[in-house]
């Protein structure tokens, strides 16, 4: 019959209608900010730094790769430098505008330190459009175990492989210093082995005259 697609459509829309006055699992609002939904661990907004034991010793080694990668260049870094003026492998500041990032990841991708992750916070609003909104070093860093509890998936795999890595660099150092030492040791014994070279002379036996120049004889 004519018109009876329409007909049934409408009956669903209907049904779903009523339903979602009584079916907990049809109520798709929910009264914010009272009320919260739990955060996808893939959800991403703004991006943070992380630090594993201090916040004065983070991971990040101001590389400036996220700040060159960044799409809208809002990530401005200085890098720290120690009493002689020589460069340390670490920020002295590093700043992230937020009112000019659009969340895209980029920075968190490109890192190759795993230092900078994007976080789950969303509730920012602030006052001041610009000063408030760019994020400083101190307001950026965020420990180690607060990835962990937004992340749990991310963030046990990125510890294992960073465990892995350091294992790695430790037996490697330890395989270094195991052969410098066998290297010194061999040194040792073939010095030991070599024998004195130098002319015997017995105690009161006069020293030998040089032999005279050529002309002399
Ligand atoms: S966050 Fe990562 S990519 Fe950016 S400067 Fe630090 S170490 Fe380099
Ligand atoms: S999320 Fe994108 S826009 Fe925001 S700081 Fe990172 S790279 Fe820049």
């Amino acid at each position: 019959m004519f018109g009876i697609g329409v007909l049934k459509g409408m009956a669903v829309t209907f049904k779903n209608f009523v339903e979602s006055y009584y079916k907990k699992e049809r109520l798709t609002t929910i009264e914010y900010p009272e009320k919260r939904l739990a955060e996808k661990e893939r959800f991403r907004n703004f991006p943070f730094l992380i630090f594993d034991e201090k916040p004065e010793d983070p991971r990040c080694v101001a590389c400036d790769i996220c700040a060159k990668e960044c799409p809208p260049q809002c990530i401005t870094i200085v890098r720290a430098q120690d009493a002689q003026g020589k460069p340390l492998k670490k920020p002295a500041t590093f700043d992230i505008d937020y009112s000019i990032c659009m969340n895209c990841g980029v920075c968190e991708e490109v890192c190759p330190f795993d230092a900078i992750f994007m976080d789950h916070e969303f509730e920012l609003a602030e006052y001041g459009r610009f000063e408030d909104l760019n994020y400083t070093i101190d307001r950026l860093l965020k420990p180690k175990e607060h990835f962990m509890k937004i992340r749990p998936t991310d963030a046990t795999r990125i510890e294992a492989e960073l465990k892995k890595k350091e294992n790695a660099k430790k037996a490697a150092a330890e395989k270094a210093a195991a052969a410098a030492k066998a290297k010194a040791e061999a040194a040792k014994t073939q010095a030991s082995q070599v024998p004195d070279t130098k002319p015997e002379t017995k105690p009161n036996e006069p020293a030998q005259p040089a032999d005279p120049p050529a002309e002399a004889k």
